[in-house]
């Protein structure tokens, strides 16, 4: 991965927003990137590609097609070219399964013949003016940088110490699946992730032995998905927050939760009916126990599973075989942005991100380093989601390239 010229830029992780990038890119002769990714191809949150989880968003919110309607590489020209355009407008889903929006993410990405797969960028430095992007594969050089690394699992501090085969995070639910059938399981986390694991768990053939879903929210709360809370989505209304007073963000952040991190009401219907179908029909009374409210604040190895120290209204400590950590991600930085910490721009703990999405770095550097999905605090709630992302992507190339290539 060594080259003499540098690159317009270097783009570290190749999940949804910098394949955004690169599609918006492609059309563009005179830009010459590079995508780094580390992993060997392009997977979409793999260990949480559950078989009947469906996208959250219209799948117009795909990787071009808010700004680029007329692109290649929007999901209806993947459908079209796919032949299953009809079939699939015929077929009326009430929502696009993920796995399909994961083949979508796959076909793009086979059209972009610069990323280079198996890279984990470590190390990003300057060298005479440029970023050097260092990993085992070798290092680059490049003018700008937009990191794309996606966020990291969040682990409550008292499960830290307990990760193995049996305590483990959400998202790699499906590489540990095996260990639920015939034993205790607890689902921590009153999330979209957990109700998702939730309801796979009731339909499974072998089932477990038991379910206990706790979360601290006082419900199973709905993601409020009507038309003006939609508008949070807007890109008119992420420049608006973003030249807000930082405790003015803040207070919306928190206001604003369930609008993209409640369960989407199809979810919650279909858990409610398998509960139903297990108590009633199954007859397995007790079997799934909910516990709302309540909150994981201890762990103990027994000598046969765990026991979960839960406090709330009713405290008491639930012992199981099994825990998923449903309990979200978090957006930080990545490591491999350690060498420049030290001189980015920061207010209160967080970097200042600009309205280019670039991050503040002192002292001579020429080009930027951009970041996507990683200033929550800077751009509201809508900032991980899908439906930013063709606009902040376009947003990103127009200050690279230095012209507007895309309204925005
Ligand atoms: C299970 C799940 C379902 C979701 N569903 C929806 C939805 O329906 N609608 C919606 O709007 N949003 C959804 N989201 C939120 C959001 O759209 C996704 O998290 C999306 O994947 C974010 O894209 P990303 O490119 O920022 O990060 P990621 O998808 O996490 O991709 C980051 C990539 O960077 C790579 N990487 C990390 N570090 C390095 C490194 N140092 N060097 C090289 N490569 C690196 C990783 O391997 C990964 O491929 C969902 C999130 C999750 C977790």
């Amino acid at each position: 991965m060594t080259a003499a010229e540098p690159y317009d830029y270097a783009a570290v992780g190749m999940g949804p927003a910098n394949l955004s990038l690169a599609a918006l890119g492609e059309p563009l002769p005179d830009l010459r990137p590079i995508h780094l990714e580390a992993r060997e191809s392009t997977a979409w949150h793999p260990g949480l590609l559950l078989p009947e989880a469906t996208l959250q968003v219209s799948p117009l919110k795909d990787l071009v097609t808010l700004v680029d309607p007329t692109s290649r590489f929007s999901f209806l020209a993947f459908l079209a070219q796919e032949d299953r355009l009809y079939r699939f407008l015929t077929a009326r889903f009430p929502a696009v399964h993920r796995t399909e929006f994961n083949q979508y993410l796959q076909w793009v990405s086979q059209s972009i013949p610069s990323i280079e797969y198996g890279t984990h960028v470590q190390d990003i430095d300057l060298r005479d003016g440029l970023f050097r992007l260092r990993s085992e594969r070798g290092e680059v050089l490049a003018r700008n940088v937009v990191l794309g690394t996606g966020p990291v699992p969040r682990i409550p501090p008292h499960l830290r110490n307990h990760l193995c085969a049996d305590v483990f995070h959400a998202g790699e639910f499906l590489l540990r699946e095996r260990t639920t059938a015939d034993r205790d399981v607890t689902v921590l986390g009153g999330g979209q992730s957990g109700a998702e694991i939730v309801r796979h768990l009731m339909r499974l053939d072998r089932v477990p032995r038991s379910i206990t879903w706790i979360t601290r929210r006082p419900g199973f709360l709905p993601l409020d998905d009507s038309p003006f809370t939609n508008e949070y989505f807007f890109p008119q209304y992420a420049r608006e927050f973003h030249k807000m007073p930082g405790e003015r963000r803040r207070t919306l952040l928190a206001e604003q939760k369930y609008a993209s991190d409640g369960i989407d009401t199809a979810t919650l219907e279909d858990i409610y009916r398998e509960r139903y179908r297990h108590e009633y029909i199954l007859g397995r009374k007790d079997w799934i126990r909910l516990m709302p409210g309540m909150e994981v604040t201890g762990c103990t190895r027994l000598p046969d599973g765990w026991g979960l120290t839960v406090e709330g209204a009713e405290p008491r400590v639930v012992t199981t075989d099994v825990v998923i950590l449903a309990t979200g991600y978090e957006h930080r930085l990545p490591s491999c942005m350690d060498t420049l910490t030290p001189r980015l721009s920061t207010t209160g703990g967080t970097p200042d991100v600009g309205e280019d999405f670039s991050l503040r770095l002192d002292g001579d550097v020429r080009g930027k380093v951009y970041v996507q999905n990683g200033a929550q605090h800077a751009w509201g709630i809508a900032d991980p989601n899908l439906s930013l992302l063709a606009w902040r992507s376009a947003v990103i190339l127009n200050d690279i390239l230095g012209y507007r290539r895309y309204n925005t």
